[in-house]
C-alpha cells in the first residue's frame, strides 16, 4: 500500500533523522519534517531517504516491522 513518508530534520541534539510514515504519532510537524516521497513499503522509503541523509533510521514506533539491507 502506498505511503507518505517523512523524516525529521536534523537537529543539535539527535544527529539521528527518523524516517516515519504519515500515520505515525510521533511523526513531526511540517516545519519539523521534510518529504521523503510516496513508496509501497518502508524499505524503498528508507534507501530514498538514506540516500539524501546518511544518518537516517526508521521510527521505532510507526516502522518497528521495517527490516531495511
Ligand atoms: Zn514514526
Amino acid at each position: 500500500m502506498l505511503k507518505h513518508y517523512f523524516i525529521n530534520k536534523k537537529s543539535d541534539k539527535d544527529p539521528n533523522q527518523v524516517v516515519h510514515d504519515e500515520y505515525c504519532r510521533q511523526r513531526p510537524t511540517v516545519t519539523e519534517a521534510l518529504y521523503v516521497g510516496m513508496f509501497n513499503n518502508c524499505s524503498d522509503a528508507i534507501k530514498e531517504a538514506q540516500k539524501e541523509y546518511k544518518h537516517a533510521i526508521v521510527c521505532p514506533k510507526c516502522l518497528c516491522d521495517c527490516k531495511p539491507d
